[in-house]
């Protein structure tokens, strides 16, 4: 049993440690003075007692409050203190007050959303875009909220009296768009800004040092890190934490606890994992801006696992073809996984505002994993070739090793033309600063991402 309470005294948190030591240790400093090394694991679902006065009083306090209860939990509906561990470290590694944790980032959502509705603030403003599923839970209102679709520039203007959040994602499923985290706080003034920095991880990017007030994260991702567990989490300040933990209680979306130590594991190899992986995604999205299969390249300045790139050939034909790489929906594992947006995880949005925020049907979306990148890119080059069509060739064009002689871009299954399919033959690797050969530079002019 995980308890909080220990005859010896725990020892003084230190205040201002490095990432990669928050990552390893946040969450644990009392266990040494437990006289354990690993964090225990509390799989109660209740918790006895035989004050039941004093049960009335923590649930009267929580009630109130919002606050964790006091001592040992009443029910694991309402605290468990692994899951907390986790939400201390995570609140550490963001620079937040508190962090409050959910069975799934789309929980962790529909708990902000639910939080700000109760207080009658029932308008959001967003910007494409978001992930399918945030985007759909905002547009279809199935929480009794309404949402204004607005770019950066318009937030200001699009807030009303009832505006109770603004929500960005970036960098942005699945374009990878990136947005100024500072501009946009300004332009929100009093009214909350969420960002979902799942992409990012608070190791490339830490939103509230700019002015954002609520940070989510898809759990599921980068923090748990090997695609084995499902969570969600929001990183915030403390008078806000009590309103979600009360609609937690409400809701029950609670991260179970074994997912509590799965994310508490997973948070001390983040750092490294994320790096790693970011160095293998900035070289794959290198090659990709001169491969002539590839009409464009996304990566993001901030850096990241993440690589989005539109292909010439049949997409479909190209997740068909990966042998290494993992035909899956989610990101943030140690495994390499591709997939089409217009197909699995933007399927939701409705056509056309999927293709005017910029997922075109040619967009393939790569979490890059931490493979060795010779068998990354070998994988990547026999599918491109396997999907097929490339443009025409230009005067000056190196094909690549083994390809056949280039030909104009084939039409999808269906033969439909698609609209926000790459026309021209250049790449844009958007925002990179990823260096192309100095051979091709010239054909392949890169381009700072969309903000
Ligand atoms: N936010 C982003 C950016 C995501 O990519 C996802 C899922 O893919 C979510 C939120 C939702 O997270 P979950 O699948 O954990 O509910």
């Amino acid at each position: 049993m995980d308890t909080e309470a220990t005859s010896l005294t725990p020892r003084p948190s230190f205040r201002s440690r490095a990432l990669a030591t928050e990552a390893v240790h946040a969450g644990r400093d009392d266990l040494a003075s437990q006289g354990l090394h690993a964090a225990p694991i509390d799989l109660s679902t209740t918790y006895p007692s035989y004050d039941s006065r004093g049960e009335a009083a923590r649930i009267d306090a929580f009630a109130t409050t919002g606050a964790r209860p006091d001592g040992p939990p009443v029910y694991a509906r309402l605290d468990n203190p692994t899951t907390a561990r986790f939400e201390t470290a995570l609140a550490r590694l963001e620079g937040a007050a508190s962090a409050v944790a959910f069975a799934s980032g789309m929980a962790a959502l529909t708990a902000v959303l639910l939080a700000r509705a109760s207080l009658g603030l029932r308008h959001v403003v967003a910007v494409r875009p978001l992930y399918g599923c945030s985007d759909h839970l905002l547009g279809a209102g199935l929480l009794g909220t309404e949402v204004t679709w607005t770019d950066p520039a318009g937030i200001a203007e699009a807030i009303r009296p009832d505006t109770g959040l603004v929500m960005v994602e970036t960098p942005a499923n699945p374009t990878l768009a990136e947005i100024d985290i500072r501009a946009v706080a300004h332009s929100c003034g009093s009214v909350p800004l969420l960002v979902d920095s799942t992409f990012a991880t608070p190791v490339l990017q830490r939103p509230l040092e700019h002015g954002a007030r609520i940070v989510l994260h898809s759990a599921t991702k980068y923090l748990g890190g090997h695609g084995d567990v499902m969570g969600g989490v929001v990183a915030c300040d403390e008078e806000f934490a009590a309103t979600l933990r009360q609609v937690r209680f409400a809701t029950g979306g609670v991260l179970h606890p074994m997912a509590g130590y799965l994310l508490l594991r997973g948070l001390s190899t983040l750092p490294v994992r994320v790096r790693a992986a970011s160095a293998s995604a900035a070289e794959l999205a290198r090659r990709l801006s001169v491969d002539p299969r590839v009409a464009r390249v996304h990566y993001p300045e901030v850096g990241g696992a993440m690589v989005s790139f539109e292909v010439f050939g049949d997409p479909h034909r190209i997740i068909a073809g990966v042998r290494l790489i993992t035909p899956a929906v989610s990101l943030g594992s140690v495994d390499t996984l591709i997939q089409h947006p217009a197909s699995i995880s933007h399927r939701i949005v409705d056509e056309g505002d999927r293709r005017a925020a910029g997922v075109s049907d040619r967009l393939l979306r790569m979490s890059v994993g931490l493979e060795d990148i010779e068998d990354l890119w070998a994988d990547l080059c026999q599918a491109l070739s396997d999907g097929g069509a490339v443009p025409a060739a230009r005067p000056g064009k190196a094909s690549l090793p083994g390809e056949a002689a280039l030909s104009g871009e084939a039409p999808l299954p269906g033969g439909a033309p698609l609209s926000g399919a790459p026309t021209g033959a250049t790449a844009h690797l958007s925002g990179s600063p990823v260096p192309s050969p100095a051979t091709r530079t010239a054909e392949r002019e890169p381009r700072r991402a969309g903000r």
